[in-house]
């Protein structure tokens, strides 16, 4: 979100006061209503005029990103805490994560400016599989996954059915690796789903989200993604 004077000051058509002007002299329009209201704030996919003619909004961009742990899935943070865009320094569109990931969760994590986009892969009823690799403790047997699959009851409803798959279970150390693949994404979903079989999450990280991975990124490197992949995706 921007003020409405910056986004027409930004597009090039004029200076950040001439644009004040122009909003109130009553030439702008958002979504084809009139605006006059100097602090309005503003998404890139908001479809403004001034004088009736389109203003160019920028060009519209998708990142793929490893987001490293200790990093807020946000622009921007009160408590000056490392935010993902700050691994973007060179990348001038405004573009914000696409849904979230923990603070303390590694892994993919789309960016982009492009709103609509960003409401379609996080509306639940587009169920996008997003896989994890959680290392939780103690040894959750396969019936204690199999209630994971099948729904766990959080304090927000019971989840969708979900997949699981052990791939390592350490008894000396005592914790195991296991993927989890779930269509949802609550607040703190995968954590409060192995809190509730009682096999605590102690790392976590999103290795796939829908059929994008993390091959050949390492933790904060980011790509783009290629038009096939965008087109893929919507
Ligand atoms: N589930 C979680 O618990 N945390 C995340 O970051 C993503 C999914």
């Amino acid at each position: 979100m921007e003020r409405l004077q910056k986004v027409i000051a930004h597009a090039g058509i004029a200076s950040r006061r001439k644009a004040e002007k122009l909003i109130a002299e009553g030439k702008v329009t958002v979504n084809g209503k009139v605006v006059t209201e100097l602090g309005t704030k503003v998404t890139p996919s908001d479809k403004i005029q001034v004088n009736g003619i389109p203003l160019q909004q920028e060009e519209q961009k998708y990142y793929l990103f490893y987001k490293p742990r200790g990093v807020i899935s946000a622009v921007e943070d009160d408590k000056n805490r490392k935010v993902v865009t700050d691994f973007f320094p060179h990348v001038e569109e405004r573009i914000y994560p696409v849904g979230r990931l923990d603070y303390d969760t590694s892994g993919l994590l789309l960016l982009s400016n492009d709103g609509e986009f960003t409401h379609l892969l996080t509306h639940p009823k587009h169920e996008i599989p997003k896989t994890y690799v959680a290392k939780v403790k103690g040894l959750p047997s396969r019936e204690l996954l199999k209630k994971l699959e099948r729904g766990i009851q959080l304090e927000d409803g019971k989840t969708a059915p979900a997949k699981t798959k052990m791939l390592t279970a350490d008894k000396r150390k005592g914790h195991s690796i296991v993927e989890i693949t779930i269509h949802e994404g609550r607040n703190r979903q995968v954590r409060k789903m192995f809190d509730a079989i009682g096999h605590s999450v102690m790392k976590l990280k999103r290795e796939r989200f829908a059929f994008l991975t993390l091959h050949g990124l390492n933790a904060g490197e980011y790509r783009e993604l290629t038009p096939h992949e965008v087109k893929k995706l919507k």
